[in-house]
């Protein structure tokens, strides 16, 4: 087996990219001679993407000065934080002409989306959950392998020529509903498409999530689409409209991704909209890491990315075992590259085979990290507790749609849901105010007031996304940090 075509022998970042088609001939290969041929990619270009990082990233220069100078393991290379990467922009940065400022400039003009920034680079900016937004400036070859991997391994899966034939029948529209107003992942890919495909603008249409709900939904009725796409807490919302009768929409698939898919939501989404459901991980430093497959698995494209479930030290946590976070590589990217780089969410590897026979690793994904809570312990101090336990608990009931726990202080925890469509909230709210005393108390937690509001869970302002957990300590007058 030959060395990847795409990535071998051109370390510098302007030589002619390759075009999509290179890509995705390369990637094909790599799936039809399985495992050992995806790995062998893998490793060829992570050897590329190091020795490339050295040599033209001040940054990982320094980080990397005490290694030795052939290629060092993975394992020894220091994990990065986004907030590092933010704070030394210019020398994370491989091309001087991208600096902060100029990108910063290009992302806050709304006309620009989906335009080039230097005529070359696509840019994503995030809300940016820990404070501070960030900017990531993908180059061609980039763009090329995600185009590639959608290309090949996403859309043909989806798109089966019987669905494909009821996609058309149905008026071949696609409807996405995401946070706008922004440089956002998704409102970018959308507005590259519009550019590049003009003809095919007004099948794809883009609804803000910040309409009211019954606006939203009007204009989604006037669009009749045959696929929807949006985050799943608010396909589960929408799937409720449609179940009242409000949403009158007859779509042959829908798409999820930016938030964790569990499978009762899969299930009741695919039950009320009467089609398959199909979930992609992504993230805007690489925007294609997995695709499920018709078991309903995230397929890791491993041979363009590398993620490492590890736990709160960055210390490898072994498959079967969900993680405190997970590391990635893109493979990809040269303008700023990423190496091991803190995404913040809890990722399981899946040490069972799949039975659609990918030879693609599978992997389980939490989303994004929530707030640790810090309780006021029955003994005294503080007892930390766990999102995703708390979301486990919440989750056991099929009959909570969406919600969202705060703490409010030391005791209090205010909660925010909305029930499944036929279900009283109130009803479904006490339940689980119940269930939670009980498990927060068995947690060794001093009784906890859960106050049951007649609130709606509140998506982030800037990014849309929905986060279950929250501990918003610091804006009810209770001092001191959260415990990380
Ligand atoms: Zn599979």
């Amino acid at each position: 087996m030959g060395n990847p075509p795409v990535s071998s022998g051109r370390p510098e970042l302007r030589e002619s990219p390759p075009s999509v088609w290179t890509a995705a001939r390369d990637i094909r290969q790599a799936q039809r001679g399985g495992a050992a041929s995806v790995m062998s990619r893998q490793q060829a270009r992570l050897t590329g993407m190091i020795a490339f990082a050295r040599r033209h990233s001040p940054f990982y220069r320094q980080r990397y000065g005490h290694l030795p100078d052939e290629t060092p393991d993975i394992l020894s290379l220091p994990p990065v934080t986004k907030q590092e990467l933010m704070d030394h922009f210019r020398d994370w940065v491989t091309d001087p002409e991208v600096t902060r400022e100029r990108v910063e400039r290009f992302v806050s003009d709304p006309d620009r989306l989906g335009a080039l920034f230097l005529d070359r680079y696509v840019v994503f900016a995030t809300s940016g959950t820990t404070g501070r937004p960030g900017l990531f400036v993908h180059d061609r070859v980039s763009v090329s392998v995600c185009l590639a991997l959608a290309a090949v391994r996403r859309i043909p899966p989806l798109l089966s020529p019987g669905l494909l034939c009821s996609f058309l029948r149905r008026g071949g529209r696609t409807a996405t509903i995401i946070a706008t107003g922004g440089h956002f992942t998704s409102s970018v890919i959308d507005g590259l498409a519009r550019r590049r495909y003009p003809l095919l603008a007004g099948r794809n249409r883009t609804f803000s999530l910040l309409l009211p709900l019954p606006e939203l939904v009007r204009k989604v009725n006037d669009f009749r689409p045959a696929i929807v796409g949006s985050y799943p807490t608010a396909l589960s919302l929408l799937a409720q409209e449609r179940e009242s009768g409000a949403l009158r929409v007859d779509p042959v698939l829908a798409l999820t991704g930016a938030e964790r898919l569990s499978p009762a939501a899969r299930d009741r989404m695919a039950a009320s909209f009467g089609c398959p459901v199909r979930d992609t991980y992504a993230a805007s430093e690489f925007p294609g890491i997995a695709f499920d497959c018709e078991h309903g698995r995230l397929h890791l494209n491993t041979d363009w990315v590398v993620l490492e479930p590890v736990d709160a030290e960055y210390r490898p946590v072994p498959a079967g075992r969900p993680s405190h976070t997970a590391l990635l590589t893109n493979l990809a990217n040269r303008v700023q590259p990423i190496l091991r780089y803190d995404i913040g969410d809890s990722v399981t590897w899946i040490p069972v085979p799949c039975p659609c026979g990918s030879p693609l690793p599978g992997i389980q994904v939490e989303g994004r990290r929530d707030d640790v809570l810090p309780l006021r312990a029955e003994t005294g101090g503080t007892v930390a507790i766990l999102p995703i336990a708390l979301c486990t608990v919440v989750e056991e009931d099929p009959n909570v749609l969406t919600y969202q726990l705060v703490q409010v202080g030391p005791s209090r925890i205010r909660l925010r849901i909305e029930a499944a469509p036929g279900h009283d909230r109130d009803r479904v709210a006490g339940d689980l105010a119940d269930r939670l005393r009980r498990f927060l108390s068995a947690q060794g937690a001093a009784p906890v007031e859960v106050e049951m509001t007649g609130e709606h869970p509140v998506r982030d302002a800037t990014g849309g996304k929905l986060r279950q957990v929250v501990a918003d300590l610091a804006s009810h007058g209770v001092s001191g940090n959260p415990p990380e």
